[in-house]
């Protein structure tokens, strides 16, 4: 086994009505931890990095240890780009292996969001890697990226559906009131909208900031058509608060295999948790 893209990932999971969870995964233990436990359900996952990502552990590091994890378990994996924005560094990371990308214009106005899509969908289709793109702006921060509320807004159908046309791009993040990080209160989904969305455009859609967001309302918006539902704080939580605990239990540990191991077990239970609610599991 390899790495693929995320295509017919996400166009299974659109036909049958489930989504693919996409974990960000920051090093060996994430990696371990999410590839161990989807293959256990038998789920198809993605495994997500941001550039900070890449550029902490090294390209050809992460795609080495993914492209084993594929391997050690017999799983289709894919490797993506997650919020990537330069042309140069995504050519880079697909010629080291990677086959699904995300490329991030929602900062640029529309015709230029279109433009940068465009010239990576190019790219991409010489080597047969997915291509995800932002339409409207979600808000919150994820490493580097940083949006204040101000400057987020909603996917507009309309426009949606044109610029799944002129970019020839295989899923579509929306904004539709999810936020990267934490949520202070209840996050409100603009469901009404998504419905609209799914009617404008043909193509799997993907939810970000899916971390914090309650059970229910991810099913709502799996059901109104999400395929790919993003996770990433709440992996991190779980992690952090339970090295944290340990070492408060054992303020002179120093072994990282001992130290790490309570946190992959925490992060192993929201990995189980993610595909329960995608309604992946079994779906390989
Ligand atoms: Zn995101």
């Amino acid at each position: 086994m390899y790495l693929i893209s995320n295509r017919e990932m996400l166009k299974k999971a659109q036909r049958e009505g489930y989504a693919v969870p996409a974990f960000n995964v920051h090093n060996l233990e994430t990696v371990q931890v999410v590839v161990e436990t989807a293959a256990a359900l038998r789920s198809p996952v993605i495994l997500a990095g941001t550039p900070g990502t890449f550029t902490y552990a090294g390209t050809d590091y992460l795609v080495s240890i993914c492209q084993e994890a594929a391997h050690l378990h017999d799983l289709p994996l894919a490797l993506h780009l997650d919020h990537h924005e330069k042309l140069d560094d995504i050519r880079a990371k697909v010629t080291a292996g990677v086959r699904s990308v995300m490329i991030d214009g929602s900062h640029f106005a529309f015709e230029e969001n279109i433009r940068t899509v465009a010239e990576v969908v190019r790219l991409c289709q010489r080597y047969d890697v997915s291509v995800e793109a932002e339409l409207g702006r979600l808000g919150g921060q994820e490493d580097d990226l940083n949006v204040d509320s101000a400057d987020s807004f909603f996917t507009d159908p309309a426009a949606a559906r044109e610029f799944v046309q002129r970019t020839g791009i295989d899923s579509l993040a929306v904004a539709i009131g999810s936020a990267h990080g934490l949520y202070h209160g209840e996050p409100h989904l603009d469901f009404a909208r998504l419905a609209e969305v799914r009617k404008a455009v043909d193509i799997p859609l993907v939810l970000h900031g899916a971390s914090g967001i309650p059970e229910h309302m991810v099913r709502e918006a799996i059901g109104l058509g999400i395929c790919k539902v993003n996770v990433a704080t709440d992996l991190k939580i779980a992690f952090a608060d339970a090295v944290k605990s340990y070492f408060t239990e054992h303020p002179d540990a120093n072994d990282p295999r001992k130290y790490i191991t309570p946190g992959k077990q925490a992060m192993r239970e929201v990995v189980e948790e993610k595909i329960r609610i995608c309604g992946s599991e079994g779906k390989l």
